[in-house]
């Protein structure tokens, strides 16, 4: 094996490019203004040429035109405006077209099956995008935050998939990958000396190479825990004994009537979730069932969800009526809850009622966090912007860490995979393991990391990612 076949071992792509045209409409399903439809592969703008009313085939690439669109019998069909983005200079890096017409569904049905009379063929979800991928425009994990640009609903979740289209974390693994594929390479070609004793891989190397790789791995994949909270929300439960007044605040911060609200303890008995963005931070609010021992099975029933509700959250909102609770008992309670107290802020709700009270002067043995600890009145939305301010305070600095995020599993599962193969050969470098058998473990190493970026890809890998893009994308 040669240094060369080793490189490009690593380097082929599986599965080869198809470059007939594709078309979907890009812009949402049903009416519309403006219905956008898009058409990429090689003889496209040839292909819509012959529909328009403007000769399209000797334009510069990057140029709009406005003209009329016939049907293959002279119909016309719609006045619209026609994009030109030439080869490589597109998305997909093939010429391509973007059709903007009328919003009409029969317009748009008329325009895509004239096109498919003539050749083109209706795209499948993700297709332009696969293309983009295959042409080199983007890696995997950039293709990936396509998609999740597009799902993005929060300010924080479309940061992440900003950065990570731009490059974000995939530009580091990829040059480390380069690196350990030259040294690799070199332990392959020691193979081909069989009986003789050489060593052209600075092992000292490897190993400091491999050592980086790691921590970077190592890095990321404690990013995961941010990323997931960024893109699916915080959840925040809100517990507290019956009464406390749990339904009435989540309701002030949601500003619906979303909960039940009485004066009957125990009437929230199952869990209400709620979804806001505070600060850009998307929010899962959970409301439960009162804290209390109870004998009535269906209470029995709330308390216990409201129980496991609490202990995978990620920040708990607890809720006392300070105008009834005395501070031994609160500190009972919360240590009751079995929570790292970083992750629990405590409300003192009803401030109206009892209007002196002072977080210093209702002093809760044990809770050593006083940034944690907010008085308000959720009935009388008395410093309710102070408790938001709080909960993101308290999210930024014990759930939100910066720099490089990853949010999807599929990253998380190949980076686990990336330092099991990493530990494997530092261990057989310390053990003086043989080139063949060192060669094995880079290659799982290499594997690993080439399916986070895409330089390693099967059929099967790009049809999931891909499938789950929606059509025209
Ligand atoms: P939960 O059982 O903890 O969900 O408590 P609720 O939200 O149902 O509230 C119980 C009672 O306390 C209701 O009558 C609320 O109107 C009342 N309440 C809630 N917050 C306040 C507050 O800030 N001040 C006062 N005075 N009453 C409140």
């Amino acid at each position: 094996m040669t240094v060369q076949s080793v490189i490009s071992y690593y380097k082929i792509p599986k599965i080869m490019l198809k470059s007939d045209i594709i078309i979907a409409q890009a812009s949402g399903k049903g009416v519309g203004a403006i219905t956008i439809i898009r058409l990429s592969g090689k003889g496209c703008i040839e292909l819509i040429s012959g529909f328009f009313s403007k000769d399209l085939v000797d334009q510069p690439s990057h140029t709009i035109h406005f003209g009329r669109f016939r049907d293959q019998k002279e119909k016309l069909l719609d006045e619209c405006l026609i994009s030109i983005f030439k080869t490589p200079r597109s998305y997909t890096k093939e010429d391509s077209i973007e059709i903007s017409c009328h919003g009409s569904l029969h317009i748009t049905d008329r325009i895509i099956n004239t096109c498919l009379e003539a050749g083109a063929r209706m795209a499948n979800p993700g297709e332009f995008t696969l293309r983009a991928f295959m042409n080199g425009q983007l890696d995997l994990s950039q293709a990936e935050a396509v998609a999740e640009l597009i799902e993005s609903d929060s300010p924080r979740s479309h940061k992440l998939a900003l950065d990570k289209l731009r490059g974000g974390f995939s530009k580091k693994l990829r040059a480390l990958r380069a690196e350990i594929i030259n040294i690799a390479s070199l332990i392959e070609l020691e193979l081909d000396f069989g009986e003789e004793d050489v060593e052209f891989a600075d092992r000292q190397q490897l190993e400091t190479t491999l050592i980086t790789l790691k921590s970077e791995v190592d890095t990321l994949l404690k990013s995961y825990n941010t990323g997931n909270v960024v893109k699916t929300g915080i959840k925040t439960v809100i517990a507290g004994i019956p009464n406390a007044g749990k339904s009435t605040l989540l309701n002030v911060l949601i500003q619906d009537d979303r909960a039940i609200v009485s004066d009957i303890p125990g009437t929230t008995r199952d869990t209400l979730e709620e979804q806001i963005v505070i600060s850009g931070l998307k929010f899962l609010f959970v409301d439960t069932a009162g804290l209390r021992q109870s004998s009535d099975d269906i209470e029995i029933i709330g308390v216990n969800k409201a129980k496991d509700k609490i202990l995978s959250a990620d920040l708990i909102l607890y809720v006392v009526d300070i105008s009834s609770s005395d501070p031994q008992t609160v500190a009972k309670e919360i240590k009751n809850l079995e929570r790292n107290q970083s992750s629990i802020i405590l409300i003192l709700n009803k401030m109206d009622k009892n209007p002196y009270t002072k977080p210093e002067t209702f002093h809760i043995p044990g809770f050593i966090n006083q940034d944690n600890l907010v008085t308000c009145s959720a009935r009388n939305n008395m410093n309710i912007e102070h408790l938001k301010n709080t909960i993101v305070a308290m999210v930024e600095k014990e759930l939100i860490q910066d720099g490089t995020i990853i949010t999807s599993r599929r990253h998380y599962d190949e980076l686990l995979k990336t330092k099991v193969a990493v530990d494997e050969v530092l261990i057989g470098l310390e053990k003086g393991k043989s080139g063949d058998l060192l060669s094995i473990d880079l290659r799982k190493t290499l594997n690993h990391i080439g399916k986070i970026t895409g330089e390693i890809h099967t059929d099967d890998l790009l049809e999931n990612i891909f499938s789950n893009f929606c059509i025209g994308k």
